[in-house]
């Protein structure tokens, strides 16, 4: 008997039959661009090994016009038909499904041709769309028709209708984005012309038996969205005009609200989904911040829908269904939604992979394999680089021993979870406890290795980590100075009134920290809601709560600063940044660039701005706590060295600037698969 009887029961759409109730959602990983096909049907093929029972392609551009960015894959070409052929046959080899997800971005798309329902730019690109005329709305559609049947001859099991996130379709449907007085605006009948058409040619032009999956926005979360009878009167029209399963949409791209970051509580949005349940006749997917099967299980046996979508969670273990299935969940490796190694890249061009895994996406690269000759292998430091390159080097079959001086594995990890929004670090490090003993790594905790200890082994990996930087300011050694490690390790009493100094990762962090106290949101979802201002989409349109954000008080008065001129939390991840200056915004922390730190005493912080060190400020405070950055502990790499034993040295024991736990698990996976 599973434990998971929801999650794996099959789901009969009639004419096909998927295996199991877990569909891996759209993910634009930059894969197809690179002309690797083989690299492409291997990412898909090893999720379909794994055991999901449908997959969506990353968005496929109908035409030059819908292209997410310019040069944006799509079916144009036979050639294109015969790449995609790859996929499908590898994927239907390995007993998986796939369809293909088309995706027209409308005003979204980056490039001066694009098209929208009316002239109305949107704030997340510097393009005014071109609004179209009748002729040009048919061309859209048949552009789309085409994609799906091009899809059909490539071998898909479906296609996905991209109608949510703020793209195309969806800037047809609210007046937020359509100003258009004819046959396509105006009246909803009208603004839900466009998706209803798209979805009865697509599938008046691939006959019954194949998927057509819609994307359907349920909560857009901008002004003048959707409101939740529009949504339920879309969903049984698309259901009329043809549809096999209905997913789910949150929020456009342009929402400031947070739909997938970390600090998003688990299934977050599940409630939403579960409204339209029982309102059509077609099966229903859920989708966001799902991300275990116990997740998974509980959202489907609450009824909250008929499948649940997963994406990024696919990138940490393509395995998770049938890990679940073999009863081995704990193995499952987690996406903590951190964004880091997957949408950022994504938005940065580069190809997407996981923190978490880094052989994502590089399935054709990056190979672990097992070796014949075991070495005994002595790694020093349980942080993220020494854990994954213990892992990896035991899955490859080494004799791997790994030593910490902390009585705990995990390193920094430790500190991360302590961070309201970062609960996910629990289980992450969890994850690798799980994982040390399946390999069977040897862990010695609570020892402080010295050069001695390192006698008995072939290979040595130092990774030993980083520590704070000094930033030698005039009465630092003062009572009321702090550093960050004993604040978040709960050595340090705090005041209500605190100084930060250094606004990187760690500064942003340590300020949430300070001024939340009580239960995290993340682990309370009505309060996370009224922290955003999200409220139920039958109440108030578009899901936008009419009183706003409404944050709790700060438990403590906040200034967090840096020496840059540049604005604060500039340089933190692309698609997560924002969220962090806004939820500090919220708390009334103050932010302060350009600045001098003259000195420290009782009465708090002295600073002065730029290089006249002019308009000298006291930031009265009781504490002042030091987040400077931090510099590589490397004596040990170094003592090692110099007695001419040959080391490795990973993570931060490497390089200190710049480091974080994506590169450090890069680091330590890539060195270890060499050995
Ligand atoms: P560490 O994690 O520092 O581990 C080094 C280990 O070596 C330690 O456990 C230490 O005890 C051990 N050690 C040192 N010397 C010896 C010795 N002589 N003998 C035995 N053991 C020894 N990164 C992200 O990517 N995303 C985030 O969201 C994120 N959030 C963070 C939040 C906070 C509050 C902090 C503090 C860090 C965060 N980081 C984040 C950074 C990330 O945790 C680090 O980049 C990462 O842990 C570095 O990994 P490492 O293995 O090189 O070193
Ligand atoms: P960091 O990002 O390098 O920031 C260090 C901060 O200290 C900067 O604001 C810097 O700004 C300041 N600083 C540097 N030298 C200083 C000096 N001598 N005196 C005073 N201030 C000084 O490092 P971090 O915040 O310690 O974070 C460490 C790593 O963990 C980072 O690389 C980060 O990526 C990672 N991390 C990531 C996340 C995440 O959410 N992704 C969260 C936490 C940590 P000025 O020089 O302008 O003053
Ligand atoms: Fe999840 Fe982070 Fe991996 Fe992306 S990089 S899949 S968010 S763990």
């Amino acid at each position: 008997m599973t434990e998971y009887p929801h999650m794996l029961a099959p789901l009969d759409l009639g004419f096909t039959t998927l295996k199991n109730r877990v569909l891996m959602g759209s993910m634009h990983t930059n894969l197809e661009e690179t002309g690797d096909w083989n690299r492409v049907a291997e990412f898909y093929a090893t999720r379909a090994r794994g055991g999901v029972a449908l997959m969506v392609t990353g968005g496929m551009a109908p035409n030059r016009e819908g292209g997410v960015f310019p040069g944006a894959s799509g079916l144009f070409t036979d050639q294109d038909i015969a790449n995609h052929r790859i996929v499908t046959d590898r994927v239907h080899a390995a007993d998986g499904k796939i369809a293909m997800q088309i995706l027209h971005a409308g005003r979204y798309a980056y490039g001066k041709e694009c098209v929208a329902p009316s002239p109305v730019k949107s704030p997340i690109s510097p393009f005014p769309p071109i609004e179209l005329d009748e002729e040009g709305i048919e061309k859209q559609i048949a552009d789309m028709v085409t994609a799906a049947k091009r899809a059909q001859e490539a071998g898909y099991d479906g296609v996905e209708v991209m109608g949510s996130e703020g793209y195309f379709l969806n800037q047809f449907l609210v007046t937020h984005t359509n100003k258009r007085t004819d046959r396509w605006g105006g009246s909803y009948e009208n603004r839900m012309r466009l998706p209803i058409e798209v979805v009865r040619r697509v599938r008046e032009a691939v006959g019954p038996e194949f998927i057509v999956i819609y994307r359907l926005s349920m909560i857009d979360l901008v002004p003048n969205g959707s409101t939740h009878d529009e949504v339920v009167q879309l969903a049984q029209e698309i259901e009329k005009a043809g549809a096999t399963i209905i997913n789910t949409g949150i929020g456009w791209h342009e929402a400031r609200i947070p739909t997938i970051a970390t600090s998003v509580p688990r299934a977050a949005f599940a409630w939403v989904t579960k409204k339209l349940m029982g309102k059509v006749g077609i099966p229903i997917i859920t989708s966001n911040r799902i991300n275990t099967p116990e997740v998974a299980e509980e959202v489907l046996a609450e009824g909250c829908a008929d499948m649940v979508s997963m994406a990024r969670p696919f990138l940490a273990d393509p395995d998770f269904v049938a890990k679940a299935a073999a009863g081995k969940a704990k193995q499952i490796a987690p996406c903590i939604a951190c964004n880091q190694a997957c949408l950022d890249h994504t938005f940065q061009m580069k190809i997407s992979s996981c923190l978490v895994n880094p052989k994502a996406c590089f399935e054709t690269e990056l190979l672990v394999e097992q070796i014949d000759n075991p070495k005994r292998v002595a790694v020093v430091g349980a942080g993220p680089a020494g854990l994954s390159a213990a892992i990896t080097a035991a899955e490859r079959g080494h004799d791997v021993t790994l030593f910490d001086k902390a009585d705990e594995i995990g390193g920094q990890l430790n500190m991360a979870k302590q961070i309201p929004g970062k609960e996910e670090f629990w289980g992450f490090v969890e994850w690798y406890r799980t994982m040390l003993a399946e390999t069977g790594v040897r862990v010695v905790l609570g020892k402080a290795v010295a050069v001695d200890d390192l006698a008995d082994f072939d290979d040595v990996i130092i990774a030993t980590g980083v520590l704070p930087r000094d930033p030698q300011i005039a009465g630092q050694d003062g009572p009321n100075v702090v550093g960050y490690v004993d604040v978040l390790r709960g050595r340090a009493k705090v005041g209500k009134r605190v100084a930060v100094v250094g606004a990187g990762g760690i500064g942003f962090d340590v300020s949430e920290f300070l001024v939340h106290e009580g239960e995290s949101p993340t682990e309370h979802l009505p309060e996370w809601m009224k922290e955003w201002g999200v409220t139920d989409p039958a109440e108030a349109r578009s899901g936008l709560s009419p009183d706003g954000a409404q944050p709790g008080p700060p438990a403590r008065q906040v200034t967090l600063l840096q020496r840059k001129a540049e604005k604060p939390g500039k340089r933190l991840g692309k698609t997560t940044g924002w969220i962090h200056r806004m939820s500090l915004t919220m708390k009334d922390v103050q932010m302060k660039a350009g600045v001098n730190y003259e000195r420290i005493d009782a009465d708090g912080l002295h600073i002065s701005y730029g290089e006249a060190r002019e308009r000298p400020e006291l930031i009265a405070c009781d504490t002042v706590v030091l987040c400077a950055g931090q510099v590589s502990e490397r004596w040990l790499a170094d003592a090692l060295e110099a007695k001419g034993v040959v080391c490795h040295v990973i993570g931060g024991a490497d390089v200190a600037a710049e480091l974080d736990a994506k590169r450090a698990i890069d680091q330590g996976t890539r060195l270890a698969a060499t050995l």
